[in-house]
């Protein structure tokens, strides 16, 4: 049925969804399959795997299998969401496991392992994502089950070391799951640096029009803990509904466009504001000045991705009054949309947040980067009057 071939280039696998033409109605996009439940073999058998829609939804199968593709794994999973894919990784494990995991991270998941994962019984060391012998120092062999990472991280763009923690991580017996939600399958590829699975929140890069919330896993290897994870989703039902699952496919079929677009204006805006008179710091992996550039020259592809963040002259108040100002950069949370957007991250993340006061957080979208290079000025201008 498939027409594309393996040694085709990601952007073509994306642009086809892997170029499946449906078999009864030659159409070129799939069908979206709204049934609950499938009907028994007349010996009672279910000879074609599928039995019923918590477990089997085939529409699910375009988005799964065109992630399978890109990130090289072996399988993949849409959940309900990022966190439904991200929890679906510790429940999963035993109470008693324990987990290393990085300090600055997407902070909802952040306070459910701090919170509700530590309740339910796993055990937890937080390190600095940047820092490779810290999680040297935190791995317990024989105890530590998994090594959470996210890179860059969400906000402050650090990179971690996937190929270096990787190898750390199986030394001590520990499996490697890797937040990729910033990075893409474009920008980089976990599994093929030794991760053993790849987490994305498809709500955003993978779908792209902020209008779905989605979660996704891709695994090297269809293991023992691949059907534990797989057992979660179903028993949970922490499933996507058929036609998020039919759009998700959709909005992927441009993601190589826009992850490039994305990646391109965020270098220029990280480029412009660098050394401006009303700006104390930008950070973007793409700066030859950030800590972490020449690891993320090696680990990513094609780009550093499209989100940034911009710490003002001025403190907190001069943060949240440029956000208050800008007409094009739109004050929401989130990221990896078309449209660009803003968020003074510390007033999201509360007291608790690792954050600074005065960081905004930019998710760079597909409008032309001239022009929020231009909003952004006038912003500063503004709060800085
Ligand atoms: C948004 C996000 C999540 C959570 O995903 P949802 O789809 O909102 O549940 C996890 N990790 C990162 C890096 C994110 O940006």
């Amino acid at each position: 049925m498939a027409s594309l071939r393996n040694d085709d280039h990601p952007a073509t696998k994306i642009a086809q969804a892997l170029g499946d033409i449906e078999p009864i109605t030659k159409s070129v996009t799939p069908p979206l399959y709204p049934a609950s439940t499938y009907q028994r073999d007349p010996d009672n058998q279910y000879r074609n795997g599928r039995v019923y829609a918590r477990p089997h939804n085939p529409t699910f199968e375009t988005a799964e299998r065109l992630l399978t593709a890109l990130e090289g794994g072996a399988a993949s999973l849409l959940f309900s969401s990022g966190m439904a894919a991200a929890t679906a990784t510790f429940l999963a494990l035993k109470p008693g496991d324990h987990v290393v995991a990085p300090e600055v991270m997407y902070w909802g998941l952040r306070n459910w392992l701090k919170g509700a994962a530590t309740e339910w019984g796993l055990a937890f060391s937080f390190v600095d994502a940047t820092d490779t012998q810290a999680f040297a120092r935190a791995l317990a062999p024989g105890r530590t089950k998994l090594v959470w990472l996210e890179t860059p991280t969400n906000p402050t763009w650090g990179i971690s070391d996937i190929a270096a923690i990787a190898k750390l991580a199986h030394d001590a017996g520990a499996r490697v799951a890797v937040d990729s939600t910033v990075a893409t399958p474009i920008l980089t590829r976990p599994i093929e640096l030794g991760a053993d699975l790849v987490m994305h929140s498809g709500t955003k890069y993978l779908n792209g029009h902020s209008d779905l919330i989605a979660g996704t896993l891709t695994t090297a290897r269809e293991d023992e803990y691949w059907e534990r994870i797989k057992a979660v989703r179903s028993n949970v039902g922490a499933i996507l509904g058929t036609f998020e699952a039919w759009l998700l496919q959709r909005g992927m079929r441009t993601l190589h466009l826009r992850v490039e677009r994305a990646s391109q204006s965020a270098l220029k805006i990280a480029q412009h504001f660098a050394h401006h008179p009303l700006v104390a710091e930008v950070l973007y992996p793409g700066l030859p000045e950030f800590p972490g550039h020449a690891l993320a020259a090696r680990q990513m592809t094609g780009g550093f991705g499209g989100m940034l963040s911009i710490r003002t002259k001025g403190g907190e108040a001069a943060a949240v009054a440029v956000a208050a100002e800008t007409r094009l950069w739109k004050r929401a949370t989130s990221l990896g949309g078309v449209e660009s957007l803003i968020e003074h991250r510390r007033s999201v993340e509360g007291p608790t947040s690792p954050v600074p006061h005065d960081l905004l957080r930019l998710s760079v979208g597909i409008e032309h980067a001239d022009d929020l290079i231009a909003d952004m000025e006038q912003a500063l201008a503004i709060a800085h009057r």
